[in-house]
C-alpha cells in the first residue's frame, strides 16, 4: 500500500502544479493518466460505477466527485484533485484542494482549516482509539472555524479495495465506532463547505455540489494504523 500511495502523491503532484488558469480539468486527468502508464499502475477510479476518468476534479461549489472535461480553470478558483492507484492489487487514494492564482482571504482559510482538519483526524488513527474519534476530531476543527462538515458522503476503510466497510465519517455520529488495531488502514476525507452541509447531486450522477453554492474543500490521505502511530502512506518516496 505505500507503494501504491506513492504513486497517489505522483498523481497530486503533477495535477497540482498543472492546475493554471486556462488548463482544462480533462488535460489534469491527463497528466494523471501518464503518472499511472510510468509506474504500472492501475486506476481504481477508471470504470468505478462507470467513471469517465482516473482522478475527480471538483471546483469550486463542486464537494467531491466532478467528472473532469471542458471546465477551463481561471485565476481564483479552487479546485480539490482527489486522484488513485492500484499497485500488486492494493489501493490508494488521497485528495488536495489547491489555489489557482490569487484566492480571497476567506477561500484561504477554508484550504488551510479542511488540511487541519485532515491533520487533527489522522492524530487519532492510533491503536486503542476509537474509528469515530477522527471524525471528533475533524468535526472540531471545521466546526471550530465557523465552517460546515459534509454528512452525506464520507472516508473508508482501504485495502484490495478503494472503498471497504467501514466508512470514516467526518462528525461525530453518535457511537464510538470499532476500536483501532495495526494493521488497519483508512481514507480519510473531510470534506468542508463555507456555508451549508446540504449537497445536491446532479444530472450525471456524479458531481455533488453545495446546496447554497458556497465553496467547498476537500483533502484526503491514505493512512495506516502502525505500532508507531499513525503512518501516511500517500505521500513522495
Ligand atoms: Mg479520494
Ligand atoms: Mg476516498
Amino acid at each position: 500500500m505505500r507503494k501504491a500511495g506513492r504513486v497517489v502523491a505522483e498523481m497530486l503532484e503533477v495535477t497540482t502544479a498543472g492546475a493554471r488558469p486556462g488548463v482544462t480539468t480533462a488535460q489534469l486527468d491527463k497528466l494523471a493518466r501518464e503518472v499511472l502508464e510510468r509506474r504500472g499502475a492501475r486506476s481504481n477510479f477508471l470504470g468505478y460505477h462507470g467513471f469517465p476518468a482516473v482522478i475527480c476534479t471538483s471546483p469550486n461549489n463542486v464537494i467531491v466527485h466532478g467528472i473532469p472535461g471542458s471546465y477551463v480553470l481561471k485565476e481564483g478558483d479552487i479546485i480539490s484533485l482527489d486522484c488513485g492507484a492500484i499497485i500488486e492489487g492494493y489501493h490508494g487514494d488521497a485528495a488536495v484542494t489547491v489555489p489557482v492564482g490569487e484566492i480571497p482571504p476567506l477561500t484561504e482559510k477554508l484550504l488551510r482549516v479542511t488540511e487541519e482538519s485532515l491533520v487533527a483526524g489522522i492524530g487519532q488513527l492510533v491503536q486503542g482509539n476509537r474509528l469515530h474519534d477522527v471524525g471528533l476530531a475533524v468535526q472540531t476543527v471545521a466546526e471550530g472555524a465557523g465552517f460546515s462538515v459534509v454528512r452525506g458522503y464520507v472516508g473508508h476503510a482501504i485495502g484490495t479495495q478503494m472503498h471497504e466497510e467501514p466508512a470514516v465519517p467526518n462528525y461525530w455520529p453518535g457511537t464510538p465506532g470499532p476500536k483501532l488495531r495495526t494493521g488497519m488502514v483508512f481514507a480519510v476525507e473531510p470534506m468542508v463547505n463555507v456555508g451549508t452541509a446540504e449537497t445536491v447531486l446532479l444530472d450525471d450522477g456524479w458531481t455533488v455540489v453545495t446546496a447554497d453554492g458556497s465553496l467547498s474543500a476537500h483533502f484526503e490521505h491514505t493512512i495506516a494504523v502502525t505500532d508507531n502511530g499513525p503512518e501516511v502512506l500517500t505521500v513522495p518516496a
